[in-house]
């Protein structure tokens, strides 16, 4: 009788890919977990329950089909794990790197509930998908056909290339506008390297080129081109420009030199230690932390990125200030283990009250308790009076969250209908807008989200917007 290759997971304890001592990942960007060996991962896919009702798959917003491709890699069958896999994900091997699983799918993972410990899924997406390119199964889209209906897409986020993918594969003419050098949006500037090295993101690029996808880069929409132009020259127009204006601080000396927005902090250091580009600032030590004494500012993935992007630069000290506790902390908790191993001291429950210096030399900080629930449910912070102290700092970085831009206003069009939050107003499920044949999807429309949220937003805006292509052409032929 054949082996039972599930179901381990009484006999099989979860294990995770080798991660690299904290003193050897701290000198580099490079990813921090190694890969699984072939055998590894078939054990650890093994451990997998084979749910009736899988729970992992209900709480992955892809709703990907992890028990099977589970046992396929259980059983050595990991081409066809691929095929699976990639039915459902743009790109798996991202989202295995970089989803908050812990939230997510292994959060909901029903041994990991029975107390066993989680199936390992993004580990195993991860490696299910690296075998892939590895072994030549990733493929350039070759459409069945050509359409002659064009789409132009602003932004090349996992959103925008999401939703470029999946039009590709239909034959649409798709052209991505981007007002970066490279593509990938905050997967090339904003996440730093060790959570996802960049050729992991660049080969995705050159295949959705070498696919017959256009890229305009270096080209601002609203500057370098009007939107108006834009809409003029597709059939249809998606918005894919995710949120960039940093929450500002205003306490007093919050102008001060030497405090600065994490997305610029993040975007030089992802050019200079990543692409080896010159950035002036990141040499001229303005956007460097190399021997300064940094304080983050925010308890989100944004700050996580920063501390342990400081401690690789060479800090001589990382603080992270946060004005809840690590319990009600936005930031994933596996991300807040990696920082405290690496060396980060996080100082909970605390808030800058005033920032001293022309350019920064330290603040002082009040301390907080947690008080009573807000309407949300979450206990609001409330200030300790008379706990104030100084904290010497000549690195402020400011990872308080990221709004919409006014993009009716940028781009002269009243008409394009958003939120209270300035976040464009979409139709769920198809991103369709107030405007006529012009769509929005991902942060833009979520508010600062997840690369996985924006990936279904893309996939599922294409798959409208081709009904959409085919009932214009099914009218226009009657
Ligand atoms: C520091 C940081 C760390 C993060 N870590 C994680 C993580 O670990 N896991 C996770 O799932 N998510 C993470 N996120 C969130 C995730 O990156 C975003 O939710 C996701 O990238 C949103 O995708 P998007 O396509 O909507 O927008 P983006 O990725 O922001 O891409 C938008 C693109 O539009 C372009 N653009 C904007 N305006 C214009 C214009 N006018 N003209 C032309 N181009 C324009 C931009 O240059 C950009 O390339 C992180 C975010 C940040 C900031
Ligand atoms: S896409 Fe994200 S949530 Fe879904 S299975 Fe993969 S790691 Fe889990």
């Amino acid at each position: 009788m054949a082996k039972q290759p599930m179901l381990k997971f009484v006999t099989v304890p979860r294990d995770m890919p080798e991660k690299r001592e904290a003193a050897e990942r701290n000198k580099d960007f490079d990813e921090i977990y190694a890969e699984y060996a072939a055998a590894k991962a078939e054990e650890q896919s093994g451990r997998c329950s084979q749910c009736g009702v899988p729970y992992c798959q209900s709480h992955c917003p892809l709703h990907n089909n992890i028990p099977d491709w589970l046992r396929l890699t259980a059983t050595n069958r990991l081409e066809e794990a691929y095929e699976i896999s990639q039915a459902t994900n743009t790109f798996p091997e991202i989202c295995g790197r970089i989803c908050p699983q812990d939230r997510l799918c292994e959060g909901n993972c029903v041994i990991e509930k029975s107390g066993h410990g989680t199936v390992t899924i993004g580990a195993v997406e991860k490696y299910i998908t690296d075998t892939a390119w590895e072994k030549g199964w990733v493929k350039p889209v070759t459409p069945a056909m050509e359409r002659e209906e064009s789409v132009g897409i602003i932004g090349a986020g996992p959103g925008g290339l999401a939703a470029a993918d999946m039009l590709r594969r239909a034959g649409v003419q798709v052209t991505v506008y981007d007002r970066y050098d490279r593509g990938g949006g905050l997967m090339t500037y904003g996440i730093p390297g060790f959570k996802l090295e960049k050729d992991v993101v660049m080969r995705r690029i050159d295949q959705l080129e070498q696919s017959g996808v256009h890229f305009v880069m270096n080209c601002t929409v609203g500057e370098d081109i009007t939107f108006a132009d834009l809409r003029a020259k597709h059939d249809k127009v998606i918005i894919a420009t995710g949120v960039y204006k940093t929450r500002e601080l205003n306490q007093p000396g919050a102008e001060a030199g030497g405090i600065v927005r994490a997305i610029d902090y993040l975007t030089a250091s992802n050019k200079a230690s990543n692409f080896g580009d010159k950035v002036p600032e990141f040499e001229s030590g303005e956007l460097n932390a190399r021997g300064k004494k940094v304080v983050v500012v925010g308890g989100g993935d944004t700050a996580m990125d920063c501390v342990r992007t400081a401690i690789r630069q060479g800090a001589t000290s990382v603080k992270c200030l946060y004005r809840r506790d690590r319990a009600n902390m936005p930031g994933s908790q596996r991300e807040v283990a990696n920082a405290e191993e690496e060396g980060v001291e996080f100082v909970w429950l605390s808030n800058p009250l005033s920032f001293t210096g022309d350019t920064v030399t330290g603040l002082t900080i009040q301390k907080m308790r947690l008080g009573a629930p807000d309407a949300t449910g979450r206990q609001s912070p409330e200030l300790i009076e008379g706990s104030d102290y100084a904290e010497d700092a000549d690195l402020v970085i400011k990872a308080l969250g990221f709004e919409a831009e006014d993009l009716p206003a940028l781009w002269d069009q009243p008409e394009l209908a958003v939120t209270r939050w300035g976040t464009i107003r979409a139709e769920f499920g198809t991103g369709k807008t107030s405007l006529d044949g012009v769509y929005a999807i991902g942060d833009i429309v979520r508010g600062a989200s997840l690369v996985v949220w924006a990936i279904r937003d893309g996939r599922d805006c294409a798959a409208a917007l081709l009904d959409d292509l085919t009932t214009a052409k099914a009218v226009a032929a009657e």
